[in-house]
């Protein structure tokens, strides 16, 4: 088991990619603080499906956003579970909006959950764990949007590979006190917020012809892929992005 012993915070974690890192990582020996912003009746199911397995588990309700919300998350689930070890920066949106048409809210509605959000837990979570001596890891979810242009993402595309350059600059300052960041571009994986392209038959077959794989990737295999990064395994790995996307980015 990678993360014995861990205590992991995962954002966004009700469902989707956020849902698999939450349950790999617990299936890895980590406890969990499962946060989300509205949708607590699933996020209490991941934590109490969590806690069927032998781990201990909370739901975390927090708008990562917002520094007024996130300051108590991490005060409550120190007091609960104990000092976090691992930080999985999962929360985000994606609104498809074409470039001429996007308004001043839409930017910021966007930008505010994706790239601050990850800013704001990564800075409440880096403080506590500096004050406190200790060491920790810290995983960004990108999106291999930080490397391809799809259409009517002017917004979210700069949040994600601001992702990537917010995981090196943070490694550089953070990593000398014994936090490593790394960063996690997924492709294309089958959740809620993809349903649109999954579940449409005039859209998926041109989608997954991009992909060496053939087909989208679950929420488990970004899990899998966040454990190792989380985990002591990756020792000496920090500042860096990964697209775990079936070989779309590269085709
Ligand atoms: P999803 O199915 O829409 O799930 C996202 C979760 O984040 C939801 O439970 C949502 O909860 C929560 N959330 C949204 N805003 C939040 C906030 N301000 N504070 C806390 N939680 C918030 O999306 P997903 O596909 O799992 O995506 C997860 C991450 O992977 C995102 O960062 C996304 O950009 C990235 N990604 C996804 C794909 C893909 O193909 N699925 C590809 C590349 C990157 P509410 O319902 O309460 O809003």
């Amino acid at each position: 088991m990678k993360l014995a012993g861990k205590v992991a915070l995962v954002t966004g974690a009700a469902r989707g990619i956020g849902r698999g890192i939450a349950e790999v990582f617990a299936e890895e020996g980590a406890d969990v603080a499962v946060n989300d912003a509205g949708n607590m009746g699933q996020a209490e199911e991941v934590a109490a499906a969590i806690r069927a397995r032998g781990r201990r588990s909370i739901a975390v309700k927090a708008d990562v956003g917002k520094r007024s919300e996130v300051e108590p998350m991490f005060e409550r689930v120190w007091e609960e579970l104990g000092p976090v070890d691992v930080l999985v920066n999962n929360a985000g949106i994606e609104t498809i909006v074409p470039f001429l048409e996007l308004t001043d809210e839409q930017w910021t509605e966007l930008v505010d959950v994706n790239l601050r959000g990850a800013w704001l837990c990564s800075q409440v979570f880096c403080r506590r764990t500096v004050a406190g001596h200790r060491t920790g890891s810290v995983v960004n979810i990108g999106s291999i949007q930080a490397a391809k242009v799809l259409p009517g993402r002017t917004h979210y595309a700069p949040t994600k590979l601001g992702l990537e350059a917010l995981t090196r600059n943070m490694s550089a300052e953070v990593t000398p006190h014994g936090i490593r960041v790394n960063c996690i571009h997924p492709g294309l994986i089958d959740t809620p917020m993809t349903a649109w392209v999954m579940q449409n038959p005039d859209l998926l077959p041109g989608v997954l012809a991009q992909i060496s794989l053939g087909r989208a990737g679950e929420p488990r295999e970004i899990g899998t892929v966040a454990a190792f990064l989380a985990s002591d395994e990756a020792s000496y790995l920090t500042g860096q992005s990964f697209f775990v996307d079936g070989g779309w980015q590269g085709k």
